[in-house]
Formats: C-alpha cells, structure tokens, sequence
C-alpha cells in the first residue's frame, strides 16, 4: 500500500495541543486520547487548561505536559517547545488549536483588531511550527500538522477581513508546508470549520455592528443551530488526520461552498453575493448611525 493511503494511527503518539482549554482544543484533546495517544497541553490560561487535564485522565487518557502559554509570545512559545522536547522527546502531532475571533465592517475594524487577528491566529502557529517542527524533522519519524483555519480561510465570508487575513494566511502556510514535509512523512493537515457551538461563538464581538439588537441575536441563533458541535468537529478533525488529507472540513456547507468556489466560480460569486447583502440588510444601526455621523 503506498503511504499516503496507510492510516495514521494515533495510539501512543506524542500530541501537542494549543487552545486545549475550550471548545474545539478540548473536544480535540479528549477524543485523540480515547485514540490512545499521549496529549500534552496548552492554552492561555491555566486554571481552565488544568481542568481539561484531569477530564483527560479522568476519561483514562494520559497526559504529559500542562503549561499555560500565549501563543502569540514567540519567547514563551519557544520555551514551552523546548522543555516539552527535553521531557518528553520530539511530538509526532501538533495541533495549533488556538484562535480568537474578530470580525467587523471595514468602517470599523481598528488597527489592533487587524493586529491581533494575526498576532494569535497566524503568528501563534508560525512560532509553535518554528518551537516544535526541527525536532520532528530531525527525529524523522513522520508524523502530522495540524492547522485549525476557518470557513474564512476559503471563502469570503461577510465582516470577515482581518480574521481571514489570519486564516488565509495560515492556509498559504499550510499548503506549502504540505509538500516540503512530505520528504520527512510528516502530513499537513489544514481543518476548515464553518460554524462550531463553542464559546467564541457566543462571544463573537463585531466591530460597528451592534449584537445586542433582537434581529443580530435572531442571526446568531440561525448560525448556532447550524452548528455542529465541538465533538463532531473532533470527530472530522480526528478521521481526516488518520487519513491524512490536507483538506478537512467538519460540515458538509463549507465542503459544498468549496466546491462551487473551485468547479463554478460564478455560482460562488453569486452565492456570496447574496450572503453579502443578507448579512448587510441585518447589519444594524451602530453603522448606519456611524454612517449618519459622517454624513
Ligand atoms: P474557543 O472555545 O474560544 O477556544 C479557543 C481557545 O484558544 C480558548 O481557550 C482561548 O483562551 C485560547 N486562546 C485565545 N488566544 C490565545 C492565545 N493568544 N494563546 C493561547 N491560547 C489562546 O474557540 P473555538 O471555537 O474552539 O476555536 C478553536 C479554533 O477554531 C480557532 O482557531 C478558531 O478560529 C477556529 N474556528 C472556530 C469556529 C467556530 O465556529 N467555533 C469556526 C471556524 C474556525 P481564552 O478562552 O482564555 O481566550
């Protein structure tokens, strides 16, 4: 069989990942350790991160490392991936979970909404690719990355700029890194969620536009009762890593849109035309009053 087409089995694998603490990083960290897997953990804040820690080995999973680290701090993050390597050798799979999510009209996004979106969600990965890639490639013992991007790393979704600016960035980072460490048999992974029931989406703030109004709130209801939940999401990003496909989607839209994007552009343009302007007609008075301000 040739290699590509061998499962990539996750028992007694060394994982490490970022954002273990909520939502996707821990539905993620919970399911690779039923796989058998050895998880080591990260995320920003310690208390919630100790938590996820002992449901892990409270479920029978095993767990090394537990440090909280802010992945957008080059230092820390180099830190973190040089004590993990000294204690418990070269990892066989990242996963960069983390990610925070702004999104806002052009009119209103500010500079460290623009700034932030790449500080954590391009640069976090960049800096733990750079902490715990060479070890990997030196062990030479293959292996998997695993890139959390976005429905909004593929398509354009509405008040969307600067968080895809994040997410398109880190699929350009993917798909290069999928064909250099192919001669170190290490997988690329690049998983593209549309909507997943976590807490980011129930804190999402959107410069300019005012998500207190009933007609937002009715928006955002629509949104999560098409969301899957962070389970199915590990579920999808569990199945494609051990099939090793470099595109995983974890609903079936996102997989569709994508599709269309790339065999009917013009059906894409059309489609993402008439999101644009539901989504504008929903958009409420903070920038229409902003826009009256001006005028
Ligand atoms: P979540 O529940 O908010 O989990 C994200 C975790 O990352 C949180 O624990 C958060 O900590 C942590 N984090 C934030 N900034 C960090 C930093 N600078 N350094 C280290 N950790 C940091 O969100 P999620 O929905 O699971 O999101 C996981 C990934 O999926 C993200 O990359 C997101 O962009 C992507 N995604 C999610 C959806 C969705 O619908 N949920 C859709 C597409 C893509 P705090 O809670 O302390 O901030």
């Amino acid at each position: 069989m040739p290699p590509w087409r061998r499962t990539f089995d996750l028992a007694g694998r060394d994982v490490l990942v970022t954002g273990a603490a909520s939502g996707i990083g821990r539905a993620v960290a919970l399911r690779v350790a039923r796989d058998g897997a050895r998880l080591h953990l990260t995320d920003l804040r310690e208390e919630p991160l100790r938590a996820v820690a002992a449901e892990v080995r409270a479920a029978g999973g095993e767990v090394g490392l537990v440090r909280a680290a802010d992945v957008s701090d080059r230092t820390a993050v180099l830190a973190l991936g040089a004590d993990l390597t000294a204690a418990h050798g070269p990892m066989d799979v990242v996963m960069n979970v983390a990610g925070i999510s702004a999104w806002g009209t052009v009119r209103s996004l500010e500079h460290h909404h623009w700034r932030s979106m790449v500080d954590v969600n391009l640069m976090g990965p960049i800096h733990v690719i750079e902490a715990l890639l060479p070890p990997m490639v030196d062990a030479g013992r293959g292996g998997a990355l695993v890139n959390v991007s976005s429905a909004a790393g593929i398509i354009a979704m509405p008040w969307h700029a600067a968080y895809s600016a994040s997410k398109f960035g880190l699929r350009g980072v993917s798909e290069v890194l999928r064909f250099d460490l192919a001669k170190h048999r290490i997988r690329v992974s690049l998983v593209c969620p549309g909507g997943v029931a976590t807490p980011l989406t129930e804190t999402v703030q959107i410069a300019g536009v005012d998500t207190t109004t009933p007609r937002f709130r009715r928006l955002l209801g629509r949104f999560r009762s098409h969301a899957v939940t962070p389970e199915q999401a590990a579920e999808s990003i569990v199945a494609g890593v051990r099939k090793g496909r470099f595109w995983v989607y974890t609903s079936t839209d996102i997989r569709l849109l994508h599709l269309l994007q790339r065999l009917f552009p013009p059906g894409y343009r059309l489609a993402m035309t008439v999101f644009h302007r539901a989504a504008n007609a929903a958009l409420p008075e903070v920038e229409r009053a902003r826009r009256a301000e001006v005028a």
